[in-house]
């Protein structure tokens, strides 16, 4: 008997309806004769109001009780899947990340996946029950609750998968698979039969939200291949997987872009060893994380240092560096806000030139104005403002050919 992993997002079980909507589907898989484990995060909306709860009654709430509070969110939905398939007859059970088997680190509301032994899970599929995990959650080895971020049933998912070998693994969505951009974003976007890891990573680390990247990183980790699919419909999703020879004939797979971006400058630093080293030791040193960096060409011994954050971790950066711009003598600290990214992926790219010209010069006929540029392998990104994100994201693509 083949085993399958199903993870229905928040949407696909965000209502009563669509619950029963998720027990047929899943009913109909194990009736074709396969064992079934099936992942589902919160209801939609309610991890977002949980997170509201816990601000009204706390500035500050410890991120121990966060944890506890939100895993709340998956813990009913697995037992109303759990009821409503029983309702229709069949066996189904359902586990907590903890009963199955997940064992993380304990930093709280983004912990990592340290262990996961699956033995209740086994025991109740080799007695025929569909169980039903609640994503996002686990427990440190000290039974503290722990979530795996936003957007970590995917983790849960993919991880399980690999735990119990599964030979398939679906990640049931809103959308038909994963598209050339964001479809709400970009319409005339299109669905993507196949992408691989290292693209999905990409787009996913890129502000693609469609998977978690951490789930994306796991995946190729542990060589899971999974597709991604609507629930609400039948029809073939996007499979992610190894890279093959004939994904690099196509230049750029996708475009993402990410909201909510911010820049600090440094301004003026002398130009000597050490300096790029203390400004980052001390924005590390305040866990602040970051993202592009770009340090100009010197003039009269100084020279300017800027870096992108995402726009959440602005207010930790004054006290983070509020002393070593006076210890080294820099001019100032300049903040510019308002700001987002725009990415272009492919694996095409490592073999292809032209490509960030094609791109910039696309911006620029839409009057759009690049802040910043950084590029990897299979992947350029510019920072521009905000508010032209969306207009930015449809000229590229339409540049690259990628529209339907
Ligand atoms: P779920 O609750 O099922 O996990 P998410 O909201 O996390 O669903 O992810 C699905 C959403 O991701 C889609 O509704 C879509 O708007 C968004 N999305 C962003 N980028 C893409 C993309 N490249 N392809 C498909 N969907 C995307
Ligand atoms: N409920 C969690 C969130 O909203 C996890 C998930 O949906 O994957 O981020
Ligand atoms: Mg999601």
């Amino acid at each position: 008997m083949s085993l399958i992993v199903q993870k229905y997002g928040g949407t696909s079980v965000g209502n009563p309806e669509r619950i029963k909507n998720v027990a047929r589907r899943v009913i109909e898989t194990q009736d074709q004769g396969h064992g079934v484990v099936v992942v589902v995060s919160a209801m939609s909306g309610v991890t977002d109001s949980l997170i509201k709860l816990a601000r009204e009654v706390s500035p500050t709430p410890e991120e121990r009780e966060m944890d506890v509070l939100l895993a709340t969110g998956e813990q009913t939905t697995i037992a109303l899947t759990a009821m409503a398939i029983n309702a229709m007859g069949k066996k189904a059970i359902s586990l907590t990340g903890a009963q199955a088997g997940i064992v993380t680190d304990g930093v709280h509301t983004r912990a990592k996946i340290s262990d996961l032994t699956p033995k209740q899970l086994k025991q109740y599929l080799a007695e025929g029950y569909i169980c039903i995990v609640a994503g996002f959650q686990g427990q440190t080895k000290d039974q503290r609750i722990t979530t795996l971020g936003r957007g970590g049933s995917d983790l849960t998912a993919i991880a399980i998968a690999a735990a119990v070998k599964a030979d398939l693994c679906q990640i049931f969505t809103d959308v038909d698979g994963v598209y050339t951009c964001d479809p709400r974003v970009v319409p005339t976007a299109k669905k993507l039969d196949e992408i691989s890891f290292d693209e999905m990573l990409e787009m996913a680390s890129s502000g693609s939200k469609v998977m978690q990247s951490r789930s994306v990183e796991f995946a190729k980790k542990f060589g899971v291949v999974f597709e991604v699919r609507s629930s609400f419909n039948h029809n073939p999703g996007t499979i992610v997987k190894e890279e093959t020879k004939s994904m690099e004939t196509v230049v750029v797979r996708g475009v993402s872009i990410e909201k909510n971006q911010a820049k600090v400058t440094v301004r003026a630093v002398p130009d000597h060893p050490g300096v790029a080293a203390r400004v980052f030791t001390a924005v590390a040193a305040a866990n602040i994380i970051i993202d592009m960096i770009v340090q100009n060409v010197s003039h009269d011994g100084t020279t300017d240092i800027s870096f992108t954050l995402n726009r959440d971790e602005l207010p930790k950066i004054e006290a983070a560096l509020g002393l070593v711009v006076k210890e080294i003598a820099a001019k100032a600290l300049e903040i510019q806000d308002g700001i987002g990214k725009l990415s272009i992926i492919g694996v095409g790219m490592r073999s292809h030139s032209g490509v960030a010209a094609k791109m910039f010069e696309a911006l620029s006929q839409a009057g759009i104005n690049i802040v910043m540029i950084s590029t990897s392998e299979i992947k350029t990104a510019v920072i521009i403002e905000e508010s032209k994100l969306a207009q930015g994201a449809n000229v590229v693509h339409e540049a690259f050919g990628l529209s339907k």
